[in-house]
């Protein structure tokens, strides 16, 4: 990603922040907030449970991670992700919005802790650019 589309994506997350804490009123308690995260979550994993047990559009073949590769480097290419199919259309919209709504509330918990979305982002950022896969994530 270049700097331009860093930045614009970064004002977008900002100017998110800022209609967030306009317009959160009835969940502003952290408490709220705390457990609205916690729902949409579970929400999101929900959605994809159900591309797979209701729509058959995934499905997950999970098996031991194979982290014996020779250099460190190449280990990116062994690791999977256990996922087999294609998300349609219609699965991918709900997850679409559950991921929404579960922003909503992570940017309202950072409104509500005085913590700026966009710096989180900008450092978590430049962590994955410095750190690459020795990040260890
Ligand atoms: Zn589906």
């Amino acid at each position: 990603m270049d700097r331009n589309n860093l930045e614009a994506k970064v004002s977008l997350c900002d100017d998110f922040q800022k209609e967030v804490s306009q317009i959160l009123i009835r969940h502003k308690s952290i408490l709220d907030i705390m457990t609205k995260l916690d729902e949409y979550n579970a929400r999101i994993n929900r959605a994809v449970a159900k591309s797979v047990t209701t729509c058959g559009c995934l499905e997950i073949n999970a098996h031991r991670q194979n982290f014996d590769s020779d250099s460190f480097g190449k280990l990116p290419l062994s690791a999977k992700s256990h996922v087999e199919g294609n998300i349609c259309d219609s699965c991918s919209d709900v997850l679409e919005e559950e991921i929404g709504s579960y922003m909503f509330y992570l940017a309202a918990l950072c409104d509500t802790l005085e913590i700026s979305l966009q710096d989180v982002l900008e450092k978590e950022f430049e962590r994955a650019r410095t750190l690459g896969i020795y990040s260890l994530k």
